[in-house]
């Protein structure tokens, strides 16, 4: 748990990094479409293919491609949106169970 939580602050600041270099793809090529709780769908600008990403604990997964790392997940990852409920779900972890009062 604690290396999956470093993997990803690591991939995220790598993300960035790349974006501002201009290494990363700061062009969407996908059209957001539909961003609704758990699922997030795209439109490819290019092919005219409708993607379905949904966003899990694991983070997303694209349902397209049966992959955690394509150029869908990277789109959807860099979204405000998805780095939005990645900061929601990592303080929910860490909140304390409320207590059971009889
Ligand atoms: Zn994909």
């Amino acid at each position: 748990m604690f290396h999956t939580q470093v993997a990803a602050v690591v991939q995220d600041a790598m993300v960035d990094y790349l974006t501002k270099k201009g290494y990363y793809p700061a062009t969407p090529r996908f059209e957001n479409i539909v961003a609704e709780g758990q699922k997030i769908v795209l439109k490819g600008l290019k092919h005219k293919v409708m993607v379905v990403v949904t966003l899990g604990n694991r983070g997303p997964y694209c349902e397209y491609d049966k992959s955690l790392d394509c150029d869908h997940i990277k789109f959807v990852k860099v979204m405000p949106h998805v780095k939005a409920q990645k900061k929601r779900l990592s303080h929910n972890t860490h909140r304390p169970k409320p207590s059971k009062r009889s």
